[in-house]
Formats: C-alpha cells, sequence, structure tokens
C-alpha cells in the first residue's frame, strides 16, 4: 500500500498547479514561537497590543512590546529545512506560490520568489500620516517611538494590526490560488485565524486535494484535509522532498 508521503509526492508531482499555505508553526523550529498554544506568545502578552487604535494610544508602552518580539527576535532567524524545500519546490516547478500568514521573511530568505504577505510583512515601515514606505534598513529601531524622516508621523511596522484590512494583493492572489490550484499543501496553521482561514476553506469548494503538515489536527484536518502528514514541519517536508526525488531519477 502507498504511504501518505508517497500519495502526498505524487499528488504534488501530478498536479497542474500546487499552492503553499503557511503559518506561524513552519516558523517554530527556527525558534519564533507562534501565537496560541503551549509555548504562544499570547501566554505572555496581551493580544490588543496589535490592535491599532492602542499603537496610536499608547504608542511608546506598545512600540517597545513590538520591537522585543517581532524585531530583536525575527532578525536572528534563520529559514529551517521545511522553508528550503519549499524554496526547492518552487525552483524544481512544484510549487507554483506560497500564501504565508507569517510576517517573518523566511521564505523569501530560503528563496521563494512567489510569496504572498497575507497579513504584511516586517521588512518595511509605513507612516501613518503620509503613507511613505520605508524599507526596516533605514529605520532607527532605538528611536522610541520610530517617526516618518519625511513628515515627522508615526511609523507603524507594515503588517497588519488587528482590524486591518488584509493587502489587496495578497487577498487577490489568495482568492486566485482558491480557485486554480487543484493542490494546498498547508503548513503549521492552527486555522482559526480570519479571513486568512477562509483561503483552504474556499479551494476545498472547488475541488482543490488538501495535504496538510502540523504535529498537531487544526480546524482544517477532520473537515477538508485529504492527506494529513502529521509530525514538525521541518521533518516531514525534508521526508516529502525524498519522494519528490525518487519520481526525479
Ligand atoms: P497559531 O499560532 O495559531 O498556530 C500555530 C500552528 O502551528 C498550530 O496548529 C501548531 O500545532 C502548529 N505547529 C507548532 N509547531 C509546529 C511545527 N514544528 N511544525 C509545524 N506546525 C507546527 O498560528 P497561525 O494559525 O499561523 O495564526 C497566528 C497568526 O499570527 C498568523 O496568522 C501569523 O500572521 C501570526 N504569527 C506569525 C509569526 C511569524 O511570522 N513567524 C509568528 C507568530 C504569529
Amino acid at each position: 500500500m502507498e504511504s501518505h508521503y508517497q500519495e502526498a509526492a505524487r499528488m504534488i508531482a501530478g498536479a497542474k498547479r500546487v499552492t503553499g499555505f503557511t503559518g506561524a508553526g513552519i516558523s517554530v523550529e527556527s525558534g519564533i514561537p507562534p501565537f496560541r498554544g503551549k509555548d504562544g506568545l499570547w501566554n505572555k502578552y496581551d493580544p490588543d497590543i496589535l490592535l491599532l487604535d492602542n499603537y496610536t494610544r499608547n504608542t511608546l508602552e506598545v512600540w517597545r512590546v513590538i520591537k522585543k518580539l517581532f524585531f530583536d527576535f525575527f532578525g536572528d532567524a534563520r529559514p529551517n529545512k521545511a522553508h528550503e524545500v519549499l524554496a526547492w519546490m518552487e525552483k524544481q516547478g512544484y510549487l507554483a506560490d506560497i500564501i504565508t500568514q507569517n510576517i517573518d521573511n523566511l521564505h523569501q530568505k530560503a528563496g521563494n520568489k512567489n510569496v504572498y504577505e497575507f497579513h504584511g510583512n516586517s521588512r518595511q515601515f509605513a507612516c501613518m500620516k503620509c503613507s511613505k514606505i520605508y524599507p526596516l534598513e533605514d529605520i532607527e529601531l532605538t528611536e522610541e517611538p520610530p517617526s516618518c524622516p519625511g513628515c515627522g508621523g508615526l511609523l507603524k511596522p507594515d503588517f497588519i494590526f488587528f482590524g486591518e484590512p488584509i493587502p489587496s494583493e495578497a487577498y487577490n492572489a489568495s482568492m486566485y490560488d482558491a480557485r486554480h490550484s487543484d493542490v494546498f499543501l498547508i503548513i503549521g496553521t492552527a486555522g482559526n485565524v480570519f479571513p486568512a482561514s477562509q483561503v483552504p476553506l474556499q479551494a476545498k469548494e472547488t475541488n482543490t486535494k488538501i495535504i496538510e503538515v502540523n504535529p498537531e489536527k487544526s480546524l482544517f484536518t477532520n473537515d477538508i484535509t485529504d492527506i494529513f502528514l502529521q509530525g514538525k514541519a521541518s521533518e516531514v517536508m525534508g521526508k516529502l522532498e525524498k519522494y519528490l526525488q525518487s519520481f526525479e531519477n
């Protein structure tokens, strides 16, 4: 009998269009904790820090937490095996693109070119007054809070805070993928962040096959997942890579 891995690899190799859909779990083995779960950030910090209104009202206090969580922390993180396999899959033509909920830049660091960031990114800042965008390298992170070199307005990291709209390019790409991909490869997401959680559900409606990688069942597993590869992202993706390579020999 075919193993789940063989079946998943065959499905990917035979597909016309495969989309990766990733969440915080894929970066756990790069040392970045997820929001929820046992070691989740929300066990230590109040999620309200990411309310936009809170940033404008309690700017200094909120900025200090944001800097610690998303900049001191993310800076040194390196892609792990799971990110590397996704980059290899794109290069080999197995993967069309990735829709990621992450803001850590690790897919791009691993080498993926087609990455849509559903929740924005931490590589740049936007001025809340004049809307000008600045790359992270141009921002003095020790300035509390960072301000726009042009107009002096408050700078905000370019990832979305609670209540902000999804960046339109990523949203449109997700909807396109949901309609046009025949396989969705979901890695490391619990499936409870709205509206990102709707993307795989939308894909399923057009008969997309769902392969899911997670050490634990998610909200998708029992409802829409066709093949559940249970385990840590780096281990599972390392194995899947070997099966895909075996088709090439
Ligand atoms: P989540 O925090 O709700 O859930 C994490 C999921 O990852 C869980 O299902 C868990 O079982 C799984 N997981 C844990 N370890 C794993 C591993 N080694 N391999 C594979 N899976 C593993 O994450 P979420 O569903 O992505 O939602 C939280 C939101 O917070 C995301 O949308 C994201 O924007 C943001 N976030 C991003 C980062 C980041 O950029 N790295 C980190 C934390 C939160």
